[in-house]
């Protein structure tokens, strides 16, 4: 019996290759003990952008959890004054995961890389920025229990985080259209390339014309 053909199955879709047009080998980094290692990965051509779009959003999920590392340690140490090793608990935990959504808690397990509330890097500018009424506040008060005491922690971050929105917004336009103006200079400059280009093409004609021997 004729030995067949093995199958070749789709890393994306798990479904058979049929078709050798339709036959993508892409090489895939990979993390391993030994380093970053290359491996060839056998996708449909369909499914190659669906990849890495995949790719895309677990860069994204990475940069989001360690702005979350940097949130919940911020708030552990530079804030409650906590030791390193202790975790903070389920309600302070809760109420920092609500603010990326702008809630009192989050209402789904997965908060990550959802497009609404804040930011993690909002919530840690604006935890820096009211920290030190924060501690102030600390030092004043006597709290019933450790709940009470991150409740009104989080009434300062709540107050004043739309506002560092607000900030961070208006400074991310000024940004954009700084980046339009220096980019304006560029322009002039194509232009003059062209320009000279074309003073160069100028001077090939010429010089093709007196290649021929004389003027045209
Ligand atoms: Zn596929």
């Amino acid at each position: 019996m004729a030995k067949k053909n093995k199958e070749i199955k789709c890393y994306y879709c798990g479904k058979v290759i049929e078709s050798s047009h339709d036959h993508v080998i892409k090489k895939v980094p990979m993390a391993t003990k030994a380093g970053i290692r290359n491996y060839n990965r056998q996708l449909h051509l369909d499914c190659v952008p669906k990849y890495n779009e995949g790719l895309e959003n677990t860069d994204m999920r990475k940069e989001e959890n360690s702005d979350w590392d940097l949130v919940y340690k911020y708030f552990r140490k530079e804030v409650l004054g906590m030791d390193e090793t202790l975790a903070l608990g389920e309600h302070a935990t809760k109420r920092l995961l609500g603010l990326r959504l702008g809630l009192y808690y989050p209402q789904a397990q997965n908060v990550r890389v959802l497009p609404r509330g804040y930011s993690y890097k909002t919530i840690l500018i604006t935890m820096k920025v009211v920290n030190p009424k924060v501690q102030a506040y600390l030092k004043t008060t006597n709290f019933v229990n450790f709940k009470h005491k991150i409740d009104g922690v989080m009434k300062f971050i709540t107050g004043e985080i739309p506002d560092v929105q607000k900030r961070m917004d208006t400074q991310k336009k000024a940004n954009e259209k700084l980046d339009q103006e220096v980019a304006q200079p560029t322009f002039d400059y194509k232009s003059r390339l062209r320009k000279k280009k074309e003073e160069e093409s100028k001077g090939i004609a010429d010089d093709v014309a007196s290649l021929l021997g004389g003027s045209l």
